[in-house]
């Protein structure tokens, strides 16, 4: 039987290069749903797929737990997206981590098309390419539009596709219907009380 994960299937898919950031920040359902990090067997397959696994090389526990504290550090730059809070020195410092160690490569295709790409084999190193596609998707106004759900218990990254660049929910019949009606029963019982 094969396992299926919410993120093989995202109904509002980041273009390009992003997609990989929403990838790896939708590689969990919070609150406490399937995390395809928590194991290294349903792990690897991914890390491959998504260019984060050198051929030849195998992840080790260490491994998934940067991956996942850099999943959590890109998450709350995407809540700022969002209209959060700026994320702390904390999560700065996680991909601070990557960006101080990995380097990156220039390739020149045959049209002449300059490329950048992680130069090293190793998890950290790979991680750079994430931060180049941000850094491309903050060049092309592509970056805000990448949002983590305003349902703090979900937190799923989606792209924001909305004219006015306002979309706050994943999903709004699932989220943001949620919310509305939690915040309409708060606003009742306490119009209630009073
Ligand atoms: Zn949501």
């Amino acid at each position: 039987m094969t396992t299926t994960w919410a993120g093989d299937a995202e109904t509002k898919p980041a273009p390009g290069p992003l997609a990989r950031i929403q990838a790896l920040v939708n590689t969990v359902e919070l609150p406490a749903g399937p995390d395809r990090l928590a194991d290294l067997g349903d792990a690897e397959p991914w890390l491959a797929a998504n260019g984060l696994l050198a051929p030849g090389h195998t992840p080790t526990r260490a491994d998934l737990e940067l991956l996942c504290r850099v999943r959590e550090a890109l998450r709350a730059l995407l809540i700022h997206n969002s209209g959060g809070p700026p994320p702390h020195s904390g999560q700065l410092d996680v991909l601070r981590a990557v960006t101080d160690t990995a380097t990156a490569k220039v390739d020149l295709a045959a049209d002449g098309t300059v490329g950048l790409s992680a130069s090293g084999d190793s998890l950290r190193e790979r991680l750079l390419e994430l931060l180049l596609a941000m850094r491309d998707a903050q060049r092309d106004g592509t970056w805000a539009r990448l949002k983590a759900c305003a349902n703090e218990e979900c937190s799923w990254a989606f792209y924001d596709r909305s004219r006015n660049h306002g979309g706050t929910w994943c999903v709004m019949s699932e989220c943001g219907n949620k919310l509305k009606n939690r915040e309409f029963r708060a606003r009742r019982r306490a119009g209630g009380a009073s």
